[in-house]
């Protein structure tokens, strides 16, 4: 068993963006110093932590030396290539293993591992040419989505499938790529479960949080959603059992469909934390980010349990446009509730669907909580 890396040490975050900027929060609450590398200048990341390193992920001296310098590796953006933590776990400790992002970064390989340990999937079938999507179509049927293997996220790389003529429009739309063909899930509802497992295999969840998109990005969510015990029970099975099945040291979010049947399968795993658990900050005594430095520092976890029902919703840059002209939120009008409270990355330009920042709302009632999330969010557009 190795010694926990203690207050003062470095953490090296792999990735500049907002996770690693509420991670980097998280590590200098507790008197950690945060090395953050990136291919950005002034990121996210960067403006909070103590040393902020511009290199791309494949310059592998630079990994050398960051990884030198630091006392642990974490990421916060997994598609970093599989040679940077190679590199980087000769000289510090990578957590979680970059065994671990080799298989969550590729569709394929995730959904082929958790099958083999008896999970459940969405019916799949991997697609490596025109003729093996036929094939593809054949078995599974239509509706089916045709989603890249390789660096996709919030639903780009994907295009759906409604009849088997789509075939070929499909293909080239995701530009004829190694991908997986999967069948469109009639879902009653999303749901996630952010859960750490420490590096004696401790392991603590935060409940499931229910989860609502808007053109395939995260737009709500809510904590604490009242499935039945059964199913409760089953999708905190599932969480422990990739975490097991992976030996993860860290945080990992495993995102679900609850379908009209009332079964759970699994969509997709992030390996860290994730937009979901950003109501912990507010809603739990030891934060998803907290927790990650815990785990990834091999200290005990931190108590989980909610102390208020709590939502967030997302503010992408489309609110920063008034009728195509750019302008400052209204925050103090949103900042009115004083149960909401606001998080911005620290990101420059306001784009189109960019997650530039979260509102969390705190209530007495998982509807409350939406509700008052939502109207802060809607004030901000008020003039
Ligand atoms: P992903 O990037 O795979 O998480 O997909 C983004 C969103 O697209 C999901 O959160 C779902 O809302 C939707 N989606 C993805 N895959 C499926 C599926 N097999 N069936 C139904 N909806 C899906």
């Amino acid at each position: 068993m190795s010694e926990p890396i203690l207050p003062g040490a470095m953490i090296g975050i792999l990735g500049s963006g907002q996770l690693g900027r509420m991670l980097a929060q998280s590590a200098r609450q507790m008197g950690y110093r945060v090395t953050t590398l990136s291919p950005e200048q002034n990121s996210p990341t960067g403006q909070v932590a103590d040393r902020e390193v511009v290199a791309d992920y494949a310059n592998l001296d630079a990994i050398e030396q960051f990884a030198r310098s630091v006392d642990v590796v974490t990421f916060e953006f997994e598609n970093v290539p599989s040679e940077a933590t190679s590199v980087a776990a000769r000289y510090a400790p990578v957590r979680p293993d970059g065994r671990v992002l080799h298989i969550t970064q590729n569709r394929l390989r995730e959904k082929q591992t958790l099958a083999a340990a008896g999970l459940p999937l969405t019916r799949f079938a991997p697609v490596s040419d025109l003729a093996s999507l036929n094939e593809a179509i054949a078995a599974l049927g239509c509706p089916a989505i045709l989603k890249t293997a390789g660096f996709g996220y919030d639903g780009k790389g994907q295009a759906r499938i409604n009849e088997a003529s789509e075939a070929q429009a499909a293909w080239r739309s995701i530009g004829e790529q190694s991908a997986v063909l999967e069948q469109v899930v009639d879902f009653e509802l999303e749901l996630s479960v952010v859960a750490a497992r420490g590096l004696n295999g401790q392991m603590a969840d935060y409940g499931l949080i229910e989860n609502r998109h808007s053109q395939h990005i995260l737009d709500i969510s809510i904590a604490d959603l009242p499935l039945s015990a059964a199913q409760t029970a089953a999708a905190r099975e599932i969480v422990y059992n990739v975490l097991e099945t992976l030996d993860v040291v860290g945080v990992l979010c495993v995102e679900l469909f609850l379908t009209k049947a009332g079964d759970l399968l699994i969509n997709e795993l992030a390996p860290r934390p994730h937009n979901s658990g950003h109501l912990t900050i507010e809603g739990c005594p030891t934060s998803q980010f907290a927790q990650q430095l815990r785990a990834v520092c091999g200290l005990p976890l931190g108590d989980t349990q909610r102390h208020s029902a709590v939502a967030m919703v997302n503010l992408l840059g489309d609110l920063w446009e008034v009728d195509g002209v750019i302008q400052t939120p209204n925050w103090p009008s949103a900042l009115a509730d004083p149960h909401v409270n606001l998080h911005l990355y620290g990101k420059a330009a306001p784009r189109v669907g960019r997650k530039m920042g979260h509102i969390t709302a705190l209530a007495t009632t998982r509807d409350q909580a939406a509700q008052r999330a939502l109207a802060a969010r809607s004030a901000l557009q008020s003039s």
